[in-house]
Formats: structure tokens, sequence, C-alpha cells
């Protein structure tokens, strides 16, 4: 059983083939990175342009890696949302296209779903019931995993996602776009005591998030640091700043399979590539019973195998798409839910 996925959500276009829903194939990946580093952001109208001119070429490339024609394909999954609406759209006309004139099942597929769903690809023993963290540039989630499509969102960020937050104290601190990579690798070289940037529990037994504090606090301490006239050392800043917010978000995860009773923990989005972040919960995990789970890098971020993956499940599930499928820029978390 063939599956093709598709994603182009935000400033990458992806296209993979998947066999048995969990073998890849090919996963070709085109980063705009390079594009939009001289924005210091994505910028929306470029990406779907970009999206629009790379689509083809990496489907084809996709199929050749994976020595396969499209007459082979037997679904072919595509994210619908959330996302930048232009970008979504590209992905979609052209899944649609495909199904349409080959006449294969098409399944829309939730990003989020897909990013947990990457765990599936890089352990092919793992089965649900599972606790989940979500952690990207635009969720932080801790996510029950009942079964392959069926979620129950326990907590989320009330303002900044983690990924965002970690985008944007790079930016502070002048080290470029995308910021994440670049404090996790600034921080391996600075004093994560050094600033006592305050850690945001909020109330007890929640699972919520809330990041836009800290970025705050970052920019406060900075500036005084200026107007004292002192130095300031960057990489004890990415330091201090990770580990305020790795505290927060370790110990909420943990603290969710412990209480909700499940031995696995499973890593998703791109923040899962941190390697504090790894390191963090590999050692609580450890303490605690709980077997951890996370993709590797590639998987992490923004990819096609992934999608393919979670539209394998949903196919299996018994939900198809019909043509009528459309973009879902703002599509819920809870979303999964239904
Ligand atoms: P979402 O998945 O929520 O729609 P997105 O697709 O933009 O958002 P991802 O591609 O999943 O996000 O992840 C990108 C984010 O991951 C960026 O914010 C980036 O800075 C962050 N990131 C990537 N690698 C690392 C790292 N090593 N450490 C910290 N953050 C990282
Ligand atoms: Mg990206
Ligand atoms: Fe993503």
């Amino acid at each position: 059983f063939l599956t093709m996925g598709i994603e182009s959500s935000c400033d990458e276009t992806s296209v993979a083939l998947l066999l048995e829903g969990r073998q890849v194939l090919s996963n070709v990946i085109s980063s705009q990175i390079k594009v939009h580093q001289v924005f210091g952001g994505v910028v929306p109208e470029i990406a779907s342009r970009h999206h629009l001119e790379n689509i083809n070429q990496v489907t084809e490339e996709a199929l050749n890696q994976a020595g396969v024609t499209l007459d082979q394909v037997d679904l072919i999954g595509v994210t619908c949302g959330p996302g930048l609406v232009g970008a979504l759209l590209i992905g979609l006309a052209s899944a649609k296209a495909y199904a349409f004139a080959k006449d294969i099942p098409l399944v829309g597929v939730h990003h989020i779903q897909g990013h947990i769903s990457a765990n599936y690809i890089e352990y092919p023993e793992l089965e649900p019931p599972f606790m989940a963290l979500v952690v990207s540039g635009g969720h932080t989630n801790i996510v029950e995993v009942r079964d392959y499509n069926g979620f129950q969102v326990l907590g989320g960020t009330r303002d900044d996602a983690v990924g965002e937050a970690f985008d944007k104290v790079a930016r502070v601190l002048g080290l470029g776009y995308p910021g994440g990579p670049r404090i996790d690798k600034l921080a391996r070289e600075g004093n994560p005591q050094a600033v006592p940037f305050k850690r945001v529990f909020l109330e007890k037994d929640s699972y919520d998030f809330s990041f836009s504090g800290i970025k705050t606090g970052v920019l406060n301490y900075l500036n005084s640091e200026k107007q004292a006239g002192r130095e300031v050392n960057q990489a004890d800043v990415a330091a201090s700043f990770q580990q305020a917010v790795l505290d927060v978000i370790v110990k909420k995860a943990v603290t969710a399979a412990k209480t909700m009773k499940k031995d696995k923990l499973v890593l998703a989005g791109g923040v899962a590539a941190n390697s504090k972040l790894r390191e963090m919960l590999e050692e609580q995990c450890r303490k605690n019973g709980i077997q951890l789970y996370r993709p590797a890098p590639v998987l992490c971020t923004d990819n096609a195998a992934m999608i393919a993956c979670a539209a394998y499940y949903k196919y299996k599930g018994g939900f198809v798409s019909d043509l009528t499928l459309d973009a879902y820029p703002n599509l819920p978390l809870t979303a999964l839910q239904e």
C-alpha cells in the first residue's frame, strides 16, 4: 500500500512516498529558509509563490527517488491546516489534481497529527496510547493520544508558542532566522544559571503554558545591561532563556504522563529537535520509568512523510476527504478531538 504525502503549510515544500504507512521510500524537502532569511521571517506571499514554483519538481523527485509512478499510488494525504492559507492551497490544489486525474483516494491531514505521526515512522513498534508533547513554531501542547485517530488536548499555550519564543528571542539577540537551532547551538557555550528568567507554571495542575513574558524578560534584561554599560554574554542569555523555558515544558510533560498513567512520552514538532530538551527529557523519563520517543531531527521539522503516515492511519480508520477539501489556516488542535 503506497501513500503519497504532500506538505506546504509554511516554508517547506515536501512530498514523500511511504510503504504500508511507516516505511519511507522518499521524503523530499525543499526548504525556503534562504529565501526568507533576508526578511527575518517567513513572508506569506513569497512562500506561496515558491511552493507553486517547486511543487511539481519536488513531486517528480519524490516519485523518482522512491522508484514508483503515480499510477502505483493508493492514497494521497495532504496538509489542510493549520498554516499559511496561500501556502496550504498550493499543496491542496496539487493533491486534488493528482487524486482527480488518477482516481486516487484523498485524505486531508491536520498538520499537528502529522508531527505526532513522525514517531510512527521513527519507531515501527510504537502504538498508541501515549502522552505527546507537541512543541513547534505555532504550537505548544500536551496531548493524550488514545488511538491513531483519538486525541484529548490537555493543555496549550495561552500566548506564544515555544518555537515562536525561540525565534523572537533569537531575533532580539541578533542571531537571525530561524532562531531555534541557533539558540540551541549558542546555549551549549553558555551558563544556564547566569540569568534567573522567570519560570511560568500558571495555576497548579494546569497543563497550559505562557511564553510571552520571557520574551519581554529577555528584552528587559538586555536593555538594563546596556543602560548599565555592561557587556552581555550572549551565550549565557541564550542558555538561561532556553533552560527557563525547558524547565517548565519538561516538568509539565512528565507530570502529565505520570498523572494519566502513560508509560510512553512522545515528542513532536520542530522544537523536538532541540538537543537540550532531548537531554532533559531523557533524564526525567528515565527517573520516572517512562519510555521516551523522539523523531530524528529531519522528521521533527516540517516534512511530507509525517503527513503521509497520518493520512494512512486516517484512511485505515475509515476517513476520506473529497475534492471539496479546503485549506483551514486556523484549524484548531481541538479539531483532532472530533
Ligand atoms: P506548526 O508546526 O506549529 O504549524 P511550524 O510548522 O512553523 O509550526 P515546525 O516546522 O514544526 O513549526 O518547527 C519550526 C520551529 O522549530 C521554529 O520555531 C524553529 O525555531 C524551531 N526549532 C527547530 N530546531 C530547533 C532547535 N534545535 N531548538 C529549538 N527550536 C528549534
Ligand atoms: Mg519551516
Ligand atoms: Fe510544523
